[in-house]
């Protein structure tokens, strides 16, 4: 089958890289490469961050209203909510996600820009209370400039619409780097960008892998801010560039993180919940709650339930609407469940359930796996898998399920299942973790803050906050005295 041909947008045109040089994206279902997009290098992220920064200093976009900008969002909103099937079918077909899984996450998708847009016109500056009689200040909330968005495989669009939708009301322009697994939707979405009535150069959309290309945009002189979504291994070299370019940075990063079942839970909900924590989006999900936590009076009958669940799971074809989980997103990723599966078994965890590939034609996929581990010192307990694999351990009291919870190096989220409203409320205030659920999972919203304590990074995206974060204060200060200024060597 002929493969699909991309192009990348800068400065409002449709690119091959500089070189020629391409590279394919693989279809996780099949294995089979379905698309080339272009291989972007130093000369091709140039290209797109200089178009980012003339746009910036451009009449077209630095003389824009906020309003102005809002009402461009608010388009870009309609135009995707339009275009709904064609981007769900697409992530799903280059990412392997579940079409059940893309429309929902497309169809909230707008919501980001409707929010933002809101947020455009109401980004201000104060007047200071100054201790200096004769003086009068205020502070101006201006754009940054350049705004770099890295992008990781799992959830491209949403990744990147909390990322641009901020960036763009506050006035700052943008360049996309959508990981070489997953460029599809990022092209389209830059497509409807310029259908929205955004100027060249607004947003402008490179593919290419981390090296070169996103280790080129990440330092570039002229990037101001770096908004990263991605593993802790790509984050340090980021952090190391922006030594070189002093770009701020927001690090949306890993997670291990506990989901922890009280005996007074509801139990059917509780066994719900674990399941979209670890097997929705084949545990491909940075905040996976992929170490459950259960108190030892209904250990046996909790696990005994989630594993009948995870062995009812509907496993193939993320295009098919009855599907409920798909394959891995690459070929590496399963190579990593599959080691993380082995090293467990050989440090003693007991296998409850899945623990191998599913046995299916083709596809990257691989079955939804209970380890039951009695240390929590051990590696699949403590290390990020990006997979369906869940690890059980049983605590005795609230005291120990909180020890054991805060006993990681990261801190993106956390699930509490209880009926009880004051344990809630003291376990809550002892996670070490960004995002806390009780009685649900994974629930978003744009007006609702993301991101990790620890190693899960730091910055927050959504929320009214995430947009200052896209903004620098400049202080004015204006004498208002009646009286010339003194000279300054003259002592009085
Ligand atoms: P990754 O770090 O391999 O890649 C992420 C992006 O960084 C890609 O676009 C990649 O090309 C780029 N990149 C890689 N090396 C780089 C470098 N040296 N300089 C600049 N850019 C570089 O991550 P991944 O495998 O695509 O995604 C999985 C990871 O992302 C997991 O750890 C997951 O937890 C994390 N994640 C976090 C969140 C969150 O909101 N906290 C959301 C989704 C995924």
């Amino acid at each position: 089958m002929a493969l699909e041909k991309f192009q990348m947008l800068i400065d409002g045109q449709w690119v091959p890289a500089q070189s020629g040089k391409t590279f394919d994206s693989y279809n996780p279902a099949t294995e089979q490469p379905w698309a080339t997009f272009p291989f972007a290098d130093e000369q091709d992220v140039d290209r797109a961050v200089q178009s980012a920064h003339n746009t910036f200093l451009s009449a077209a976009w630095a003389l824009t209203t906020a309003a102005q900008r809002g009402k461009l969002l608010r388009r870009l909103g309609d135009l995707i909510a339009d275009n709904t099937s064609q981007l769900a079918e697409l992530e799903s077909r280059d990412n392997g996600k579940l079409i059940r899984e893309t429309l929902a996450q497309v169809r909230y998708l707008p919501e980001f820009f409707y929010y933002f847009a809101g947020l455009a016109d109401k980004t201000e500056g104060e007047t200071l209370a100054l201790d200096k009689p004769d003086m009068f200040a205020y502070t101006v909330r201006e754009p940054l400039g350049v705004i770099a968005g890295i992008i990781p495989w799992n959830s491209p669009l949403y990744l990147t619409a909390i990322k641009i939708a901020p960036a763009l009301a506050a006035g700052n322009t943008v360049v996309l780097k959508p990981s070489e697994h997953a460029s599809a939707t990022l092209l389209e979405l830059g497509r409807l960008v310029m259908e929205a009535g955004f100027p060249a150069g607004a947003v402008n959309v490179i593919t290419g892998y981390g090296l070169p290309c996103g280790d080129a945009l990440t330092r570039h002189p002229l990037v101001r801010k770096v908004a990263f979504t991605g593993g802790g291994e790509s984050a340090r070299h980021v952090i190391r560039n922006s030594a070189e370019n002093y770009a701020k940075l927001s690090l949306e990063l890993g997670g291990k993180s506990p989901n922890i079942i009280f005996s007074d839970a509801d139990i059917d909900s509780a066994v719900n919940g674990a399941v979209a924590g670890i097997f929705a989006a084949a545990g491909q999900s940075c905040v996976s709650g992929s170490r459950l936590l259960v108190q030892q009076d209904i250990y046996d009958e909790f696990v005994s339930k989630l594993t009948a669940r995870a062995e009812r799971i509907v496993i193939g074809d993320p295009a098919q609407p009855e599907t409920e989980m798909g394959p891995m997103a690459t070929k590496a990723q399963l190579e990593t469940v599959e080691k993380y599966v082995d090293i467990a078994l050989t440090e003693g965890a007991r296998l409850r359930t899945g623990g191998k590939r599913a046995d299916l034609a083709a596809g990257w996929y691989y079955t939804p796996t209970i380890l039951e581990c009695t240390r929590h010192s051990d590696t699949v307990v403590q290390e990020e898998i990006f997979g369906p694999v869940a690890t059980v351990i049983p605590f005795a009291d609230e005291a120990e399920a909180l020890a054991l919870a805060n006993d990681t190096q990261y801190g993106l989220a956390a699930g509490i299942w209880t009926q009880n409203l004051a344990k809630a409320h003291r376990m809550i205030k002892g996670i070490r973790s960004g995002i806390v659920w009780v009685n649900t999972y994974r629930a978003v919203s744009a007006a609702a803050p993301i991101g990790g304590y620890g190693q899960s990074g730091y910055g927050r995206e959504c929320g009214s906050d995430a947009i200052n974060d896209f903004t620098q204060l400049k202080t004015v200060w204006i004498n208002t005295s009646s009286e010339p200024m003194a000279d300054p060597f003259i002592m009085r």
